[in-house]
């Protein structure tokens, strides 16, 4: 039997004469997206989401008390994001021991959904946002913060919008939305961004590479419009959630 290396090679170009990038999207396309809401029995909230071939589910729990208790803090909830990528997510299998770049993940989607959270109704207690990244294909940490925060919501947190996000990057030197995992591997960098579209307050920024000025403006510019449209699928799917809801509510009433 003749074994196939299954590791994505590099392409010859990452965007062709038609300013067509790898998978046939415009510079300016979103990949194709699902979105779940309430998917997971057990937890207080959930989702599911799919950007292109990342596939990611997220549960949340809280608030409730929490363990270590000397972790609590008086004035308000501690909220704990989780960021975990299963073995098979990936083209190598990933270790099931937490790695470096998991924690600090984790940390980074707390960051960009500590400001819309408000945690200050529920001092002493925890809200806990479980991550598994099932699939990874680029931008799992936008498609985490997307898909967390529909899951906040699912469970009743309070919050003061919702929060989007997604990367942007720059490609055979063109700034392109929504990078998947090969453009992100050999294009010339990245930008992740998170937006709390209401407020128009970003709550995560990162950058990768080099940009000029205008690339970054340009960049950040095509990210907004990019979270904009993420921001009106994720109200959708929050809608049809709370349309199915009100529906078993009224079956049962019957
Ligand atoms: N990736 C991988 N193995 C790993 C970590 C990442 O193959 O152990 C891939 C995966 O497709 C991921 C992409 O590299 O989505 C980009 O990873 P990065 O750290 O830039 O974070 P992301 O873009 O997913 O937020």
């Amino acid at each position: 039997m003749k074994i196939v290396p299954r590791i994505k090679q590099q392409p010859e170009r990452l965007i062709d004469e038609n300013g067509l990038r790898v998978d046939g999207r415009r510079v300016d396309e979103l990949r194709k997206m699902k979105m779940e809401v309430g998917v997971l029995k057990q937890a207080d909230g959930s989702a599911y989401l799919e950007q292109g071939k990342t596939k990611v589910f997220v549960a949340v729990y809280g608030p409730r008390e929490l363990h270590p208790r000397h972790l609590a803090l008086p004035d308000r909830a501690l909220l704990r994001c989780t960021y975990r990528m299963a073995s098979f997510s990936v083209e190598e299998r990933k270790s099931p021991a937490p790695s470096r770049r998991e924690i600090e993940l984790s940390k980074v989607i707390r960051q960009a959904l500590e400001p819309a959270v408000f945690l200050e109704r529920f001092p002493k207690t925890a809200i806990d946002v479980f991550i598994e990244i099932i699939q990874a294909d680029g931008g799992t940490r936008c498609a985490s913060i997307t898909a967390a925060s529909l899951a906040l919501a699912d469970a009743g947190i309070p919050m003061s919008d919702l929060v989007a996000a997604v990367a942007v990057g720059k490609v055979d030197g063109h700034i392109v939305l929504d990078i998947n995992d090969i453009e992100d591997k050999y294009g010339q960098g990245d930008m992740p961004v998170a937006l709390m579209p209401r407020k128009k307050q970003i709550t995560l920024l990162q950058l990768d590479g080099k940009w000029t000025p205008e690339e970054f403006r340009q960049g950040l510019e095509l990210a907004i419009r990019g979270c904009e449209q993420i921001y009106a699928m994720q109200k959708t799917a929050l809608r049809k959630r709370y349309l199915e809801v009100r529906e078993e509510v009224l079956r049962e009433g019957e």
